[in-house]
């Protein structure tokens, strides 16, 4: 699609440059100082986790079903805790572990596990020439990073609305067994927003694997993170892989952090009985027990997914306006001007948005120049490498509506220019 800038004649584009140009200049001279680039909630967000930290005291019970919770102990996790854990990932309770804060801390763990030492009967992945891992993207960039880390060749695949572009999956993953496994964040994806299909979990669960030891990392950060009045529904991979006898396959992960405190949450992992037995083993060389006590906090003030999903209403009142305000400001400033597109999700915490081809880096450098602050271009990418330069991911959670309407305001001015400079540039 051409934008409205290709579409002018020469004299209108030049006049629309001028007007452009000058609108960016009283912008730059304001001074301005926003951040849209943290996927991380506001201050006042966090605040409605405060009543948690009263729970615990030196008198309070310390026990969570006969188990003591001050002391070492219980490995996997206190009971309440998992019993929580098996509620948000679609698991039987005994096939889960509740471990420190940090999910993005388990999935290097059992990846680095697979790295050195194999999926039990199998070549450890560092002893093999080639190791390849699937990313959709745009991805979350954490997640690539994981494996890059260790030396793994991240291979992109296309996003859709309905999750991974699964006809390249099944096509790949049959076809070369060096590609061991592949990030999934099934339900409000980082950066899209979009939850995968029933068809989408069907056939990543149900695919042929050219490698026997084949894992998705089924990062459930968002399971519960709903703003809108429809939320999404995701399907259950357990079942459906426990059923093409492929439960090995699913390596799901979740956590707080964005439910109680960022960073000080619970996280949880579960997998097949097999998985969960081999990855308690391995965590158990390093740690002989997590912070219980932050498990028993959390589980009292939310012992039940209805309890959770309650207090998520109350992060959504301050997501929702956000939100909104993106959409409204996005429209209001692009449509109709074939310069833009961008998602419109009903969860988690951020909107993917497209600009023209070449555009995403001089955007992200003119916004900052202008004083707004985004996620670097190209992060949503392995390697930082967004092959088009299209993408930009806008995280709207953490700064004020009044300043992430202005921040908005910055990016379409931004966007404008840099389409109206590229239409210039490709008749010269
Ligand atoms: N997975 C995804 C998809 C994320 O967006 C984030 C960041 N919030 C994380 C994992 C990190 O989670 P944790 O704090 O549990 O490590």
């Amino acid at each position: 699609m051409q934008t409205m800038y290709q579409q002018m004649s020469d004299a209108e584009l030049a006049a629309a440059l001028d007007d452009l140009k000058a609108q960016v200049a009283e912008v730059k001279a304001r001074g301005l100082k926003l951040d849209m680039a943290r996927g991380k909630p506001s201050p006042e967000q966090v605040d409605i986790s405060r009543p948690m930290l009263d729970l615990l005291s030196s008198t309070a019970d310390l026990t969570d079903e006969g188990v003591d919770c001050s002391n070492y102990g219980c490995f996997e996790g206190i009971p309440s805790a998992r019993k929580l854990a098996g509620e948000f990932l679609g698991v039987p309770a005994e096939q889960t572990i509740v471990l420190g804060s940090s999910s993005l801390n388990i999935m290097q763990d059992v990846i680095v596990h697979y790295w050195e030492k194999g999926v039990p009967g199998y070549t450890p992945w560092h002893k093999l020439e080639d190791v390849k891992w699937l990313c959709p993207a745009p991805g979350y960039d954490r997640h690539f990073g994981l494996t890059q880390d260790l030396g793994i060749e991240n291979v992109p695949v296309r996003m859709t609305e309905t999750g991974p572009d699964m006809d390249e999956v099944e096509r790949l993953v049959a076809a070369d067994p060096s590609i061991k496994g592949m990030f999934c964040v099934p339900k409000y994806s980082n950066p899209t927003g979009c939850t995968y299909s029933d068809d989408t979990v069907r056939r990543l669960a149900t695919m042929t694997c050219a490698a026997p030891d084949f894992r998705i990392v089924w990062d459930n950060a968002y399971a519960v993170h709903d703003f809108s009045d429809t939320p999404d529904e995701l399907a259950n991979i357990f079942d459906i892989a426990r059923e093409a006898g492929n439960e090995d396959r699913v390596l799901a992960v979740a956590s707080t952090s964005k439910i109680t405190f960022p960073g000080a949450g619970i996280a949880f992992f579960g997998s097949s009985p097999a998985n969960v037995t081999a990855a308690a083993n391995t965590f158990k060389v390093g740690l002989i027990s997590a912070n219980k006590l932050n498990q028993l906090m959390h589980t009292r003030f939310l012992p039940t997914l209805d309890a959770v999903k309650a207090h998520m209403a109350k992060h959504a009142d301050f997501l929702r306006p956000r939100f909104a305000c993106v959409q409204e400001k996005l429209a209001e400033g692009l449509d109709g001007t074939g310069c833009a597109t961008w998602t419109n999700p009903h969860g988690g915490y951020f909107v993917s948005f497209d600009g023209p081809v070449g555009s995403a880096k001089r955007v992200g450098a003119l916004c900052k120049e202008l004083g707004v602050v985004l996620t670097p271009a190209g992060a949503t990418y392995p390697g930082g490498n967004d092959p088009q330069d299209t993408n930009i991911r806008i995280a709207p959670s953490y700064p004020s509506v009044e300043e992430l309407s202005a921040a908005l305001d910055v990016l379409v001015l931004a966007v404008k220019l840099v389409s109206a400079e590229l239409a210039q540039e490709e008749r010269a």
